[in-house]
């Protein structure tokens, strides 16, 4: 149970949650946690160790001996360590894009890293991003988001990024991950991508960040301009 202020994020790959969940906790002085980097880290550590996605016990083992931490920077960004390294550039690789879902589907594994999850949310007011915060990480959580877009405007948007980081890839290879990534992590058993009750839903397909921020700012009662 955690006596701090958290504000949820949730919604699928590309909405531009992590954005908006940074600009908003720099607003409002929280932490920003996007948790989407812990899977990633654990994603990145499978295709290190070789150990097949969709083994639960062996991801499950890996996740046990695995030290994943999330440091926050300076400017309110957010650093992935991997048993002590900075990972931060290698899990937004297009291999781990592809293994970070099927990852993210054992129960025991989501189980065990809820737990730093909601450690994160007991030091600090915080602004979590990722796919169950509102429903399951922190389901007490006063103010809960769920931000979507249309699948061609959150693979429009991760293509720009990824030309701008200079990786080769088609927008329909972005757009079938993202619909691919989308299928798995809304179809699950444990923990599916659902919006949580009482969570407000904002379709940002036409809006700018700002915009997003402005109108959160709105729903938790402080003016946005
Ligand atoms: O947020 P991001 O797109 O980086 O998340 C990567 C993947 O991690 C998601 O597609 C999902 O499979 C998994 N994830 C999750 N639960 C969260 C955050 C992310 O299952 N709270």
């Amino acid at each position: 149970m955690s006596y701090r202020r958290s504000i949820a994020i949730d919604g699928p790959a590309g909405s531009g949650k992590s954005t908006v969940a940074r600009g908003l906790a720099r607003m409002l002085g929280y932490r920003y946690v996007s948790t989407g980097d812990i899977y990633r880290a654990l994603a990145l550590a499978t295709l290190r160790k070789g150990v097949d996605p969709t083994d639960e016990q062996e991801v499950e083992r890996l996740a046990l001996e695995s030290r994943i931490e999330l440091h926050e920077t300076a400017d309110g960004g957010q650093r992935t360590f991997l048993n002590g390294e900075d990972v931060s550039d290698a899990i937004r690789r297009a291999d781990v894009d592809g293994v970070v879902s099927p990852v993210s589907v054992h129960p025991r594994v989501r189980a065990w890293l809820i737990g730093l999850q909601r450690s994160l949310a007991n030091e600090r007011d915080i602004v979590m991003d990722g796919r169950d915060i509102g429903t399951v990480v922190l389901p007490e959580s006063e103010h809960k988001f769920f931000l979507t877009a249309s699948p061609e405007e959150r693979a429009r948007r991760r293509h720009k990024e990824y030309e701008a980081k200079g990786r080769a890839v088609s927008f329909d290879e972005v757009l079938q991950g993202v619909l691919s990534r989308d299928a798995i992590d809304s179809g699950r058993a444990t923990a599916p991508l659902v919006v949580a009750p009482g969570a407000v839903v904002i379709d940002c397909t036409n809006m700018s960040v700002a915009q997003v921020i402005g109108e959160m700012l709105r729903a938790l009662g402080r003016t946005g301009n």
